[in-house]
């Protein structure tokens, strides 16, 4: 597909494409998929197929690639919480699945670090459980977790991410603590990729029993897919909860085209060479920093990690107070111009500009398209204090 075809379809609904330099947001679509993954969502679409068998195959598949022994492809990672959480309040037993979502009688607690609450943990309530918090903002003891834990819960669940500090337990700790009062736990690593060991280390390397992630984010697979790799009885279990079986996950389906199309992503992200993808975002973000620190009241610098704590450089972009203009303030022209582009923002006084999820021809000119950008803002300023 051509970007004047992706155009063409949202200009005739008046919708304005977006150059996206904030990060793999699913506000403004997650990533773009490369076209050998087009090929295979267009091949996967153009047959019938026994959905049992393709989710066994590819299960199979990611699970051969990720050294995992089991793996099933979701719509998503906040899906493949909501099948990871029944699967293990039913342990994909059909007369316990049948008594979801009310639960009653069966482990409905989930227990989580109180640092690690996220937006999107209601996909555990959606599944029919509650959230039992332990630790604070700043700590967490041994003692608190083991506290949590009783017969009433159905698993623990991490949030990976070395972006979200020290106030929770390791993931060892937690996993042997959890283990020893024979308790699942289950690892949201959503944007955890890369790196890629990510995607075997947190289950055969750390212990965790489950492992989720996102297929429309770092691996550039369609944004309605993600999965889940780890122990084969569990994958089973969260299975058997959804499509296409006509039970309670039946709301959150993959398709036949997400399905190949996330393997397609995989494949092709696991062939990468993952130390030059990284060399070619520090050689981005080198230039940009070039390119705009210094100019028109502009400051650049080089941060690291991203802000979902992946090994990604990114741009912060400040101005200077004297332009009678915040960064926010540029944030808005630049989504409000020609193309319309998309920063991430960090309250009124800074950006951020992401290499990782942009065109090469989009990462050569947003230098000269912020620039242009603050010039045309601080003219339009200038005129206003003339008038
Ligand atoms: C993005 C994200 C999710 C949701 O993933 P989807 O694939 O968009 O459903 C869940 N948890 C974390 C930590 C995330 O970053």
């Amino acid at each position: 597909m051509s970007d004047e075809c992706a155009d063409g379809v949202y200009a005739r609904l008046g919708v304005r494409p977006v150059v996206n330099a904030a990060a793999t947001l699913t506000a403004v679509g997650g990533s773009l998929m490369p076209t050998e993954v087009l090929g295979a969502m267009a091949d996967a679409a153009s047959t019938h197929v026994d959905m049992h068998e393709l989710h066994t195959a590819v299960g199979r598949r990611i699970a051969e690639l990720t050294r995992n022994q089991a793996a099933y492809v979701t719509s998503g990672c906040a899906a493949a919480i909501v099948l990871a959480v029944l699967g293990c309040i039913t342990r994909g037993d059909p007369r316990k699945i049948a008594r979801m979502p009310e639960g009653t009688g069966l482990p409905t607690e989930v227990v989580m670090h109180c640092s690690h609450r996220i937006p999107y943990d209601p996909a555990v309530n959606l599944a029919g459980a509650q959230v039992v918090q332990v630790g604070n903002a700043l700590q967490t003891f041994e003692w608190e977790l083991e506290a949590a834990l009783s017969e009433r819960t159905a698993a623990v669940l991490y949030v990976a991410g070395v972006h979200l500090g020290a106030a929770a337990l390791d993931l060892a700790t937690t996993v042997r603590i959890a283990h020893a009062h024979n308790v699942p736990v289950i690892v949201d690593a959503a944007a955890q990729l890369p790196p890629h060991s990510n995607l075997w280390d947190l289950t055969t390397k750390h212990g965790a029993d489950l492992a989720l992630f996102s297929g429309g984010k770092g691996l550039h697979g369609p944004q309605a897919s993600g999965f889940m790799v780890g122990r084969a009885d569990l994958v089973a279990a969260a299975a058997a909860n959804g499509a296409p079986h006509q039970r309670l996950a039946r709301a959150m389906k993959a398709g036949k085209e997400e399905i190949v199309g996330l393997l397609r992503a995989l494949e092709l992200y696991l062939d990468r060479d993952h130390d030059a993808d990284r060399a070619r975002w520090e050689s981005i973000v080198e230039r940009w920093v070039a390119d705009l620190d210094g100019a028109e009241g502009l400051q650049a610098r080089r941060c690291f990690p991203n802000e979902a704590g992946q090994p990604v450089p990114r741009v912060r972009i400040t101005i200077d107070s004297s332009r009678q203009a915040t960064a926010a303030d540029l944030a808005d022209q630049l989504w409000g111009g020609i193309p319309r582009l998309m920063v991430l923002r960090d309250g009124i006084d800074a950006f951020y500009l992401t290499p990782d999820t942009l065109t090469e021809e989009q990462q050569s000119y947003v230098p000269q398209h912020i620039l242009a950008a603050v010039q045309a803002m601080t003219a339009d300023t200038a005129e206003a204090v003339r008038v």
